[in-house]
């Protein structure tokens, strides 16, 4: 939730940041007004949102997507279980908002990023308030960044297609990308790659940028390589499997490559407003990504490559902390960068910023130990938890709900 009026912030925006072009401060400034009501799938935030998307393609030049409309829509149950594999839950409608650069070409570039968010604070939000969750940085940020593509590509003589995806029902499971990653069997083996853009507004000082998938097609690499600005303190993942829309598309086969610059305090609660983005980060973000797609477009057809599958462990974890994990953090053990209250972690009185280095008997180096330490244990079960807190080793008893 913010104060304020739109036109207040658009202008102080506009003078502040004189690097970045308005429409990106414009872009992420609307989607992310109170007005939208968190842009929940399904919902009347979600429609307007859809259609301020569409008429910004429409703008720029971009084909619709198909019958002269750039929606693509879909009905689909969510899952009921967050870590389930199937999709059993309540029905929700919604709609892709797609639309492209036909450079007349057998091969197609996929640039994605969701537009969905939370509402009033669905089951996945962070806090206890009934209010509306603007989801600036997740993810009207990764839009804005969209629509800059979207006009810088558009006068670019490419080699490839450019098909722009906004993502609904991310939040509710990856819903939209699965719908259309699974509704194109024929189209898919000419989608050469694909990059998601999912909270790229919140570059910090060490302008940490975590990129994944690297390892889903071997080109992705050196050509990243040969970009020497802007700068950017990066934290590689090879896997292609992540919470967000690019899974869809490994899924299938395709090389993919996520962008993401960091959790934060306001991750998933209402303060994730539209004072906090770090425009010129996120100006800098997109110019990189275009950068990178104008390399890559110089090859035909990417090889694709599977990875080893960072989360496959999640779907059989019987427990969890209750915590949102530092992603970006680079010492030894697991940083937490925020406590759910009432989980397990919180009533242990773990705190953000707090290091868990061993968990029972298993001690904890990096995400991956402590998600293969979270699937050794129970519903109900009592563990000691070592972790250190300014530079202080201290011992808990974490009890599982
Ligand atoms: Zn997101």
């Amino acid at each position: 939730m913010k104060n304020g009026l739109l036109l207040t912030i658009i202008l102080v925006g506009g003078i502040a940041f004189g690097q970045v072009n308005e429409s990106l401060i414009t872009d992420v400034t609307v989607l992310s007004h109170d007005s939208l009501e968190g842009r929940e799938i399904g919902t009347r935030g979600e429609l307007v949102a859809a259609h301020y998307i569409a008429s910004r393609f429409e703008t720029i030049g971009l084909k619709p997507f198909q019958n002269d409309s750039y929606f693509q829509e879909f009905s689909k149950k969510t899952k009921a279980h967050p870590h389930d594999t199937e999709f059993t839950g309540k029905q929700l409608s919604g709609r892709n908002v797609i639309g492209s650069i036909d450079n007349g070409s057998k091969y197609s570039i996929v640039i994605g990023a969701h537009y969905d968010h939370l509402g009033w604070g669905d089951e996945n939000s962070l806090s206890d308030e009934h209010a509306v969750h603007n989801g600036a940085d997740d993810n009207a940020s990764g839009v804005a960044a969209l629509l800059q593509l979207a006009e810088n590509l558009f006068s670019k003589k490419l080699k490839h297609n450019i098909i722009f995806i906004a993502f609904t029902g991310e939040e509710k499971g990856l819903l939209g990308s699965h719908f259309f990653a699974n509704s194109q069997t024929s189209g898919l083996e000419a989608i050469s790659f694909m990059i998601n853009m999912d909270m790229v507004g919140r570059l910090d000082e060490d302008r940490r940028l975590a990129v994944s998938g690297i390892g889903t097609s071997p080109s992705f690499v050196p050509a990243m390589e040969t970009i020497t600005s802007p700068e950017f303190q990066f934290k590689l993942d090879s896997s292609g499997m992540g919470p967000s829309d690019h899974t869809s598309f490994y899924l299938n086969d395709v090389p993919v490559l996520h962008f993401f610059t960091g959790q934060h305090a306001q991750y998933h609660k209402p303060e994730d407003d539209v004072e906090l983005i770090n425009f010129e980060g996120l100006n800098d973000v997109a110019t990189y990504i275009e950068k990178l797609i104008i390399r890559l477009d110089k090859k035909k057809d990417l090889k694709f490559e599977k990875t080893r599958d960072a989360s496959a462990g999640k779907r059989s974890f019987k427990v969890t902390l209750g915590i949102i994990p530092d992603y970006l953090f680079d010492g030894q053990g697991l940083k937490i960068d925020g406590v759910k209250d009432g989980r397990p972690a919180a009533n242990a009185e773990l705190q953000k910023d707090d290091v868990i280095l061993k968990m029972g008997d298993l001690d904890i180096h990096s995400m991956e130990d402590y998600m293969k330490a979270l699937g050794h244990f129970n519903p109900k079960d009592e563990i000691d938890v070592l972790f250190e807190r300014d530079g202080e080793v201290i011992l808990t008893k974490v009890v599982f709900d």
